[in-house]
């Protein structure tokens, strides 16, 4: 469609525009003030010429009438005036007969009856004509004055004076020349003149314009120095408070472009914006790092198989659409809740942003939680069933049953229970040890480690007795450490109890503490017959068990090094293991002396 208001800037500049206009103006007012001019010397002059003639005509007839009326003497009276004066002078009788006449010889000349000065100065008493002289063969300008009241003789009759006009011409030509030579002058001076001020004009135009272009080009820094009139002065203010302010609203609008960049690339939702043609305008680095590309390689949501549908049904229904969806980057599994909404763009062209938040957190939390609640069913199934069955055969016994296998039911009803509150036990000890690290806040005072592991070793060395273990004790001398003094001799009493549960009888458990930098380490060491490699990064699950009829036959929950690590991290610690199949099996809390958990 053609645009109405384009704008097709003329080829001439402004002063080309004024400046032949300015002069067109000037020549046309010199030529017409020439052209009457010259009409008013033509005219001045040959009034001027007409009041000679009648000025000689009148002086003429004075001399005439003065002199006695004789046709010869009067001829040569006129040639010797007409001499003098450079006057032709012809004296023409009533009937039109010349008497005589100053240039030639009266008789060879016609009858003047008709000449139109010889009419009109019978008619008027004066008459002027301009026309051709057919006696000289020359143009001629005449004055005729009539002669009413001859003396001496005269007879009535009309006195013509005449001069050449070649003559008069002359006088034109050379006024005429003057004229125009003033005239040339005047148009010079003028094309000289305005030609300056044209220019003073459009001087600071031209750098109006040069300015201007410079802004529209983008360069909004640069500032137009005002000069001309005072106009100028303002339109030139006027675009540079323009430039100002334009730069404004560009940093302002910079300053937003960035914080929105650093919102859109920082938020922890994947951003996507797609338009109608399915082109990705906008894609940020949370999305990128799900999908696992680079945002300059995406270019179309066709490169995003799994987000297709939902773009479809988006621009189909027009509807928020949501679903969960997983992307696959290697080995890791991203899963993403999609939330997607058609949205209007400028221009009111459609397109589709998705929000996607990642829920893979979410999911493997709800995945513990299930496997959880599945491993805490199964783990108070087995001793309940063996309660249940225990119940069972004494109620369906003979009463006359020995009574020592009732009892022998009994203490299995009554392992079982105690298992069962081990396991609970646990479970609550965990449950509040999570309580506080979701806190973040923990009980401590200082404490000698000392204490703490003699404590724990003396909980465990009933156990330690009955199989012939030795416990040794090695704790750096006065070693103290601000810390929550129950869960440590808890953690440790963990450590010690598993040593001595699975070691062998006979041999020996180390449990020792020291300073090491900035952290206390505590280790329990045994000769037990360790773990084989490929269980020890699962050992602190909770219910993982390297070989479980063993564990349950020895009374363990399964959850032992679970309270263990959770106490450990309570603490800003960890715990570590080491083990040797057939050798033993060291396990080191390291914790850091001083700890923000700790209040
Ligand atoms: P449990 O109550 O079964 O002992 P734990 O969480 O304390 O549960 O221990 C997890 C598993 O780690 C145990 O079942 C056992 O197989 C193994 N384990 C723990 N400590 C030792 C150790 N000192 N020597 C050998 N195996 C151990």
């Amino acid at each position: 469609m053609k645009n109405k208001n384009k704008y097709t800037p003329g080829r001439q500049s402004l002063f080309w525009q004024i400046y032949p206009a300015f002069l067109a103006v000037v020549a046309l007012a010199v030529l017409i003030t020439g052209i009457f001019s010259a009409r008013l010397f033509k005219n001045e002059l040959i009034n001027h010429t007409k009041r000679e003639l009648f000025i000689a005509a009148t002086t003429i007839r004075e001399i005439l009438y003065n002199s006695p009326f004789d046709r010869s003497y009067l001829d040569e009276e006129c040639k010797d005036l007409g001499r003098k004066t450079g006057v032709r002078i012809t004296y023409i009788a009533l009937n039109g007969t010349v008497l005589c006449d100053s240039e030639k010889d009266p008789a060879t000349m016609d009858n003047h009856a008709d000449r139109p000065e010889f009419k009109a100065a019978l008619e008027t008493g004066t008459g002027t004509s301009i026309r051709y002289s057919h006696t000289l063969e020359k143009d001629m300008m005449y004055f005729a004055l009539a002669l009413r009241n001859p003396a001496k003789g005269h007879p009535e009759g009309v006195l013509r004076t005449s001069v050449p006009l070649a003559s008069i011409k002359i006088v034109l030509q050379k006024r005429y020349g003057e004229l125009l030579y003033t005239g040339l002058l005047v148009v010079l001076i003028a094309a000289v003149v305005s030609f300056v001020t044209v220019k003073a004009l459009t001087r600071p135009l031209e750098k109006l314009r040069e300015g201007a272009e410079r802004l529209a080009s983008g360069n909004f820094n640069y500032r137009i120095q005002p000069e001309g009139t005072r106009e100028l002065y303002r339109v030139a203010e006027a675009l540079n408070q323009m430039a100002l302010q334009i730069n404004k609203h560009i940093e302002t609008i910079s300053q937003r472009q960035k914080e929105l960049e650093a919102i859109f690339n920082n938020m922890a939702e994947g951003l996507l914006l797609i338009n109608g043609n399915g082109e990705i305008v906008q894609i940020n680095k949370t999305l990128c790092k799900m999908i696992g590309s680079r945002s300059s390689e995406i270019k179309n949501i066709s490169q995003i198989p799994s987000l297709i549908n939902i773009y479809e049904n988006t621009m189909n229904s027009g509807k928020c659409v949501e679903d969960e969806i997983i992307f696959t980057a290697g080995k890791e599994e991203t899963h993403v809740r999609v939330r997607s909404v058609l949205i209007e763009e400028g221009g009111g062209e459609r397109g589709v942003l998705m929000v996607l938040s990642d829920i893979t957190r979410l999911k493997q939390l709800e995945e513990i939680r299930r496997q959880f609640v599945a491993n805490v069913s199964h783990e108070l199934k087995t001793p309940l069933t063996a309660i249940k069955g225990c119940i069972e055969t004494i109620q369906n016994e003979e009463s006359s049953a020995p009574l020592s296998a009732s009892k022998t039911f009994l203490d299995i009803i009554a392992k079982n229970a105690d298992r069962m509150h081990a396991i609970i036990e646990d479970l609550l000890t965990l449950a509040r040890i999570e309580q506080q690290e979701q806190t973040k806040r923990l009980d401590i005072q200082s404490c000698h480690l000392a204490r703490i592991l003699n404590s724990a070793v003396e909980s465990a060395m009933p156990g330690a007795r009955e199989k012939n273990i030795l416990l040794h004790v090695d704790c750096e001398k006065g070693l103290a450490a601000e810390l929550n003094a129950s869960l440590m001799e808890q953690a440790v009493f963990n450590l010690v109890d598993n040593a001595v549960k699975y070691s062998e009888e006979g041999t020996r458990v180390e449990i020792k503490a020291c300073r090491d930098n900035n952290d206390i380490v505590i280790q329990v060491i045994d000769e037990g017959p360790g773990i084989p490699p490929e269980h020890l990064p699962h050992i602190f699950e909770r219910f993982y068990r390297v070989d479980k009829s063993r564990s349950r036959k020895l009374g363990g929950t399964g959850l032992g090094l679970s309270i263990v690590k959770h106490i450990a991290q309570l603490h800003g610690g960890r715990v570590e293991v080491k083990s040797t199949p057939g050798k033993g099996t060291t396990f080191t809390i390291r914790i850091p002396v001083q700890h923000k958990n700790l209040i």
